[in-house]
């Protein structure tokens, strides 16, 4: 029996033996050798100093709003046979948890003493997250983003704006996603000296899987204490939303070694052609693309497939090296969630609980209505990564559609009147 690596060695997550992979590593261009190399001494020596982590500390306090809280979700428990726990980062400052992360690596690069931060951004939520990082620590600010999705998430980008950052829109490729994180790579092999490229998820070639599991892993140090004022010892279940697999990881991350069942939801989106579940699909391979080997989205030759889903977040080909590694040991089980099912569990939640959670931490909400069914009595803990707020114009569409045609052309009508 393999070992499970709670970090990665040499860049790595398991080893090649037998019928298991090593994931991860570091397959990017030579060019950009010298900046993870970096990189990496920056993340042995200056992220693990007492100085640093009193400072980060004092941030996620004090700017975040840290520590979130646990709430004890009664009514849901009752109507559900079982004890349901809501870990609410939605409550962070900027609305999930990748803000966490964010400031975090923007402290580092200021410790590296860099002078510019760069970031690449699908639905903007990461780009967001880092424009708010850095005008707290006062550094310039450039997020690379999709000309298709500048267009689709308008609100995320007038606030990046008004948080002072510069939006790139990136009119190669698909326009989206995965052609921002190559302009974001473009610029960063270009002027490594002075730029610090901040990545979203725990994903891309090492050490960032390490590096945002670690600013990540507060959410399940923050749990470990707030259990206890509700119960002794661990929860029996543990469900996160998997769409990189940062909040996953660092929702996880203290409990890998205990024997509590750890369970992530992919996005199910509309069908078994239109998703993005990259773990146990039939179009799931393992390949390498982006920087790193992992469980990916792919045709026959290896080349990443479009993915779909309602929630943006999750929308993208790839997952996180050492969520496949701990798929492969067996530590964690996924499922998925469809965009309706998803929908379902936000309705609920909201009309049970007062919660209105994003659309991405819905897949969560969704996995417990289905373990529910099958369970009795066990305590299950959920992260509920962000707050709904931003995916107003996507639910409104959904469930609605109607009565928000009527006040979008009414707000229009008003605008041009004036
Ligand atoms: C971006 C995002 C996710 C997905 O990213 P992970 O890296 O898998 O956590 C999940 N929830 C919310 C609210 C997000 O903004």
């Amino acid at each position: 029996m393999q070992k499970i690596f709670l970090k990665s060695k040499k860049g790595f997550f398991g080893v090649n033996k037998g019928r298991t992979h090593a994931f991860g590593g570091q397959y990017v261009p030579e060019i950009l050798y010298p900046a993870l190399k970096e990189l990496e001494s920056a993340y042995k020596h200056i992220l693990p100093s007492k100085a640093f982590q009193k400072e980060l500390l004092h941030l996620y306090h004090t700017f975040i709003g840290r520590p979130t809280p646990l709430i004890y979700a009664k009514n849901a428990s009752a109507l559900l046979n079982n004890e349901i726990y809501l870990k609410f980062e939605g409550l962070a400052n900027t609305g999930a948890h990748k803000i966490n992360n964010a400031i975090g690596q923007v402290l580092l690069a200021k410790k590296m003493g860099k002078k510019r931060v760069i970031a690449e951004t699908g639905a903007g939520q990461h780009g967001l997250a880092t424009s708010a990082a850095c005008a707290k620590l006062g550094i310039e600010c450039v997020v690379f983003m999709g000309a298709r999705d500048i267009k689709r998430q308008f609100p995320n980008v007038f606030n990046m704006r008004l948080l002072g950052a510069q939006v790139v829109s990136v009119e190669s490729g698909s326009q989206t996603l995965k052609d921002a994180v190559n302009e974001a790579l473009r610029e960063w092999s270009r002027d490594c000296k002075d730029t610090f490229y901040v990545l979203g998820s725990a994903l891309g070639p090492y050490p960032y899987p390490d590096i945002v599991r670690e600013f990540q892993s507060i959410i399940s140090f923050e749990l470990k204490k707030q259990t206890r004022t509700f119960f002794k010892g661990n929860p029996d279940i543990m469900v996160a939303c998997v769409g990189g697999g940062s909040n996953a990881m660092g929702f996880f991350s203290h409990y890998i070694q205990s024997k509590v069942r750890l369970v992530g939801i992919e996005a199910g989106g509309l069908d078994s052609k239109h998703n993005a579940v990259r773990i146990n699909s039939k179009n799931a391979n393992i390949g390498i693309a982006q920087g790193y080997k992992s469980y990916f989205l792919s045709d026959e030759y290896g080349n990443l497939l479009e993915t779909y889903s309602i929630s943006a977040g999750l929308d993208y080909a790839g997952i996180g090296p050492q969520l496949s590694h701990l798929k492969e040991m067996g530590r964690v089980e996924f499922m998925s969630a469809t965009d309706a099912e998803a929908l379902e569990a936000l309705q609920f939640f909201a009309k049970h609980e007062g919660i209105i959670a994003a659309l991405e931490s819905s897949h969560a909400l969704s996995g417990v209505l289905k373990i529910a069914k099958t369970t009795r009595d066990k305590r299950i803990v959920v992260n509920v990564s962000g707050r709904g707020d931003k995916d107003i114009f996507i639910t409104a569409k959904a469930l609605q559609k109607d009565a928000w045609c009527a006040f979008l052309e009414n707000e229009i009508a008003e605008m041009k009147g004036k």
